[in-house]
């Protein structure tokens, strides 16, 4: 019997024409599904239309959409495969590996990098590679991508033009294609949480990315206040610096989440963890209330993951510093 999957089509490239202002989402998903009839050859295939957008249009907003039809069709198919442009890809399906804990098949986003009518496009080979993933990964949220397959909570858009888009930041792939087909490595299962099942699509999107340089004034962090946000995510320097001689980051972060805001301090090097416990300069935040080192997550897993902590502060926020989704060590 043929396995059932659903594909949602949300746009990007992959589903691009071009227009007088550029390319543009054009395709549906069974426009998609006429380019590669192979796989309905193989695949029990439900088409859904959940939007059409460009990914850079796309937003917490549509994170809920797309989690909640996911979350819907799940009764009744073996995987879902998502259709979605590449440059927002990652927080997007962060979001949704934090928002659909629990579910029991694999979601596996995939996209590519030049539209699917053009020629040598990499999305045929994308799309064939995304299906078998979500018929053969464990259950969970995944982004699949020339011959890779990553945890939704680990990928990267690290290149803007070569098919080789995403990588697998501080973890090793899931699984990759080969000529043999299909890898996948064992890892073990997320934990199971004793949170309301009605309330997990809850997000807050008041959270305010800030990207430290030399020389940020503290001012900012007034604004983030008065603006109404509930969450900072801060990258930092290196393993976890931040100044506090002439403009006091230090003692502005403390001020902030004294007000209650929830700080999730990162760093700025895409590789490896930030340790606020090695440098003097990172010293000054341990240990303060509200303000939590992200380790070793992607800046799109860290902003997501307090999204979706935020989403019920006062269930959620003792899972802080847990691993909920393989988004960090
Ligand atoms: N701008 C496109 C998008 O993110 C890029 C892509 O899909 O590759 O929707």
């Amino acid at each position: 019997m043929r396995s059932k999957i659903a594909l949602l089509a949300t746009g990007g490239t992959i589903a691009s024409m071009h227009s007088k202002d550029g390319l543009i989402p054009a395709l549906r998903a069974e426009e998609i599904l006429r380019f590669m009839p192979q796989l309905l050859e193989l695949y029990d295939i439900s088409s859904i239309d959940v939007f059409s957008l460009d990914s850079s249009n796309i937003q917490p907003e549509e994170w809920i959409t797309l989690a909640a039809k996911a979350k819907e069709v799940s009764q009744s198919v073996d995987g879902i495969v998502i259709t979605h442009g590449t440059d927002t890809m990652a927080y997007t399906a962060s979001a949704l590996s934090f928002m659909l804990q629990g579910l029991n098949i694999p979601v596996v986003f995939t996209g590519s990098q030049l539209p699917l009518n053009f020629p040598y496009s990499d999305a045929p080979l994308n799309l064939e590679e995304a299906f078998s993933a979500a018929v053969n990964a464990a259950a969970g949220v995944y982004i699949v991508f020339h011959n890779k397959i990553i945890f939704g909570t680990r990928a990267v858009k690290m290149r803007t033009l070569s098919f080789d888009a995403f990588d697998s930041i501080n973890a090793p792939p899931v699984g990759y294609f080969d000529a043999e087909g299909i890898h996948l490595s064992e890892f073990p299962p997320s934990p199971t949480l004793s949170l309301p099942k009605d309330t997990m699509l809850n997000i807050n999107s008041k959270v305010f990315l800030l990207k430290l340089m030399p020389g940020t004034d503290i001012e900012i962090f007034n604004h983030i206040k008065n603006a109404g946000y509930k969450g900072l995510v801060l990258e930092a320097f290196g393993l976890g610096g931040l100044h506090y001689i002439r403009r006091n980051l230090i003692d502005a972060l403390k001020d902030l989440s004294d007000s209650g805001i929830i700080t999730l301090v990162t760093t700025q090097c895409i590789y490896e963890k930030s340790d606020f416990s090695v440098y003097e300069v990172g010293h000054g935040i341990l240990n303060s209330k509200n303000i939590y080192g992200a380790h070793d997550m992607t800046t799109e897993a860290a902003v997501t993951k307090l999204m979706w902590i935020l989403g019920d502060k006062e269930k959620r926020l003792p899972y802080i510093n847990l691993s909920l989704s393989h988004e960090m060590i």
